[in-house]
């Protein structure tokens, strides 16, 4: 076995998808997109290489034709998020036996390949709790694996931008990461509109489900199809809130170790003291916010709401929303999951009991069909933008 840890000055600074949403490549370097385990493993004419953004591979033995990789989260405890992402090579086209150790958690995400970053497809693989095994055919071409598709810092900002020339929409930094990485935001507004409509994601970094709805969900609100609704409503977009996270590869944290989405009511850390800031700025200019969601990932797809009896305004906008969605989309199964739990520091949690309004946090199965991930999210947008225009300016006050 042959290890070699690099000084930090090649980047392979790379953007992907999913095989669903092609976002634009982006190849301009980016130090800050080096993941702090980044390194490359070589032996046998084999490399395996995370020296990448959203790269995670912590220890690498490789031993003939067979490469054992270690897998261990960035600090305990965590949720069960085992996360991997590398890219192999072989100086000769030849078959790779992999092997992957589960340190801390058990397997979650099935294999996927990808020759760009882009087009990914399945890996047929065999796992129990602590090991995921499959093959691949190496070749000099580098070859992406990885838990899910790829889709890094860069690709947010790259995704961001082509934004930009629409009427109305301002891309910028809502300020930077425990280590200096830019959280960016969109707001689409208009300046006689007081409501606000908030958009989060990828507080968990391995959720990428949820990042591959919070694209067409928002892409949807921001096309023809939205013109009325933006003429009252304005969006706040921050769909990367731990870019750190997903720079290292983390299972689940930011760079200090710590779940954000526990982070609602202690506020310690600056990613979600930046977005509280941001909301009180509003409510403090006298506008309002009315609705909020947050997009993240399972092993299924639901909808955590906030019960329809907690006294928020309007009672029964979620509820009627998903109703809807449900008539919709008959062959999509919405579950929706009411709960309360005022002490946990949940994003939703703090919009309601902070703004008197629902939030939800909206979650997709690991392994949900891509298609079908847009699909709901471009009719679960339609729906909700119907619910709101439906719903006086007075109800989001409970008068
Ligand atoms: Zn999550």
């Amino acid at each position: 076995m042959k290890k070699y840890f690099l000084s930090l000055c090649c980047i392979a600074a790379i953007s992907g998808c999913g095989n669903t949403i092609i976002l634009p490549s982006d190849s301009a370097n980016d130090a800050a997109a080096l993941s702090s385990n980044a390194d490359i493993c070589l032996g046998n004419g084999i490399t395996i290489d995370s020296r990448f953004n959203n790269a995670r591979v912590d220890d690498c033995v490789i031993n003939d034709s067979r490469v054992t990789l270690t897998i261990t989260p960035e600090n305990q405890p965590i949720n069960n998020s085992p996360w991997y992402a590398f890219k192999v090579s072989s100086e000769a086209k030849r078959d790779i036996d992999v092997v992957i150790n589960y340190v801390g958690g058990n397997h979650r995400y099935s294999p996927k390949k990808s020759v760009d970053g882009k087009y990914w497809q399945p890996l047929k693989f065999k796992s129990s709790k602590k090991q995921l095994r499959f093959s691949v055919t190496a070749s000099p071409t580098p070859l992406f694996i990885a838990g899910q598709e790829l889709v890094t810092n860069q690709a947010y900002g790259t995704w961001m931008n082509s934004h930009k020339q629409s009427p109305d929409v301002v891309v910028s930094s809502l300020g930077t990461s425990t280590k200096g990485r830019n959280i960016g935001m969109m707001e689409i507004t208009q300046p006689n509109n007081k409501e606000w409509l908030v958009v989060l994601g990828r507080m968990h970094p391995p959720e990428v489900t949820g990042a591959l709805a919070l694209f067409p969900f928002v892409d949807n609100m921001l096309s023809n199809k939205g013109s009325e609704f933006r003429q009252r409503f304005n969006i706040l977009v921050i769909p990367n809130v731990n870019p750190d996270g997903v720079a290292a590869g983390n299972w689940r944290h930011n760079a200090k170790g710590v779940d954000l989405n526990r982070d609602w009511k202690a506020f310690k850390q600056v990613e979600s003291r930046l977005i509280r800031d941001k909301l009180n700025a509003i409510v403090a200019a006298g506008e309002k916010i009315v609705f909020a969601l947050d997009f993240h990932s399972t092993h299924k797809d639901v909808f955590y709401t906030m019960p329809s009896d907690y006294g928020l305004n309007p009672p029964l906008l979620v509820e009627q929303w998903l109703a809807q969605l449900a008539v919709e989309m008959p062959q999509f199964k919405v579950r929706q999951q009411p709960g309360n739990s005022p002490n946990k520091g949940v994003f939703k949690q703090y919009i309601a009991d902070t703004f008197n309004v629902h939030a939800i946090t909206y979650e997709m199965g690991d392994n949900t069909n891509r298609t079908v991930i847009n699909d709901v999210a471009i009719k679960a947008n339609d729906t909700l933008m119907k619910q709101l225009l439906n719903t006086p300016a007075n109800k989001f006050y409970g008068h």
